[in-house]
Order: C-alpha cells, then sequence, then structure tokens
C-alpha cells in the first residue's frame, strides 16, 4: 500500500511505485480523499490520472482512494505494508512518527521506507504546484500526462485580464 495525497502525482511518486514493483507482485496506490485539504486535482481527477499512469501494469498495481484511518484502509485489503517514501531527514520525524502510531493501532501492519532518488530529492507536490501556477517548466518533475494536465488547470489562471 503506496499512501498519499498525490496532489499531483510526481516523478519522485513513480519512481516509489516502480521500485516497489521490483519487491511486491502487486502495489494498492491509496488516494487520501480529505475534504477538509484545498486540494488542486479533485479525488475523481488524482485516481484517474494515476490508474491511467500505471495501466501498463496491468493488475499488478490498483489505486484506490480512502478517507479516515490509514490503518484501518490497509486492513481493509489484502495488504500489510505500508510503503512510504523519505526525501531528506526533515521527512523523517513526521514519517516515523506516524510510522509509530499506526504500529501502535496495528501491530501486524509495518511501514517501509524507501529513500528517493538523488534526482527526485527536490521534487514535492507543493513545489510543482509553485512552478506550474507560475507557468514554469515542469516536465522534470512529473510525468508528461500530469504535465498537460497542470497545464490545463493552470491555463486560464494565467490570461492576462
Ligand atoms: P502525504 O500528504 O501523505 O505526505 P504526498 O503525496 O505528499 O502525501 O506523499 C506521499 C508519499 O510519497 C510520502 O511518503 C512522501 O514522503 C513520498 N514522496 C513525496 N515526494 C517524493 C519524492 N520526490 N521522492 C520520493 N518520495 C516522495
Amino acid at each position: 500500500m503506496f499512501p498519499g495525497s498525490f496532489d499531483p502525482f510526481t516523478n519522485g511518486h513513480a519512481d516509489i511505485v516502480e521500485r516497489s514493483l521490483e519487491i511486491f507482485d502487486r502495489i494498492i496506490v491509496g488516494v487520501l480523499h480529505n475534504p477538509s485539504k484545498n486540494n488542486l486535482f479533485s479525488q475523481v481527477e488524482r485516481v484517474a490520472l494515476i490508474t491511467k499512469l500505471f495501466a501498463k501494469y496491468g493488475g499488478r498495481v490498483s489505486v484506490v482512494s480512502f478517507s479516515g484511518l490509514l490503518v484501518e484502509f490497509v486492513a481493509s485489503t489484502k495488504s500489510r505494508v505500508v510503503i512510504r517514501g523519505l526525501r531528506a531527514i526533515s521527512d523523517y520525524d513526521y514519517e516515523a512518527q506516524m510510522a509509530l502510531v499506526n504500529r501502535r493501532l496495528a501491530p501486524k501492519i509495518e511501514t517501509l521506507f524507501l529513500t528517493a532518488r538523488e534526482e527526485n530529492s527536490y521534487i514535492s507536490s507543493t513545489v510543482v504546484k509553485q512552478v506550474a501556477m507560475l507557468g514554469g517548466d515542469v516536465s522534470d518533475m512529473v510525468p508528461p500526462m500530469i504535465a498537460r494536465a497542470l497545464e490545463r488547470k493552470y491555463r486560464d489562471s494565467r490570461k492576462p485580464r
């Protein structure tokens, strides 16, 4: 289970999924539905984009939306391993805390951390949105399909009045 907000899905996220496929037979990408978060892409859009990105893997990658407690969602699937990506030491504090809380809630569910590739370690969904909003090139940071979706989102807001 690779859970996240994925608003939007970046090359960093794609790398974690692809490397996880070398370890596990099947990966579930869990797309967090958090109505209180002001997301750029709707839940439906995020699920549809990620589903298209991994269609080439057939049934090995499934994309599912979830809300509420992660461990409850994981338990409702056949998965017992939560995969998270670590970019920098600064990610570690929060991630370790979440992993410890999740272990307390559900001792049988393990959290597995994969370190980000060096070239992806500066990429975050937030940075991607900031660059794209200002009309910058994000083609090194996200898959082409996501770059096009970002372009469509921001095109109208950049039109001069
Ligand atoms: P969340 O809101 O749950 O942190 P994100 O979509 O921001 O959701 O991230 C999902 C997961 O992907 C997290 O484990 C995060 O650390 C990891 N991640 C984010 N960006 C990268 C990257 N560039 N390289 C590797 N892992 C990443």
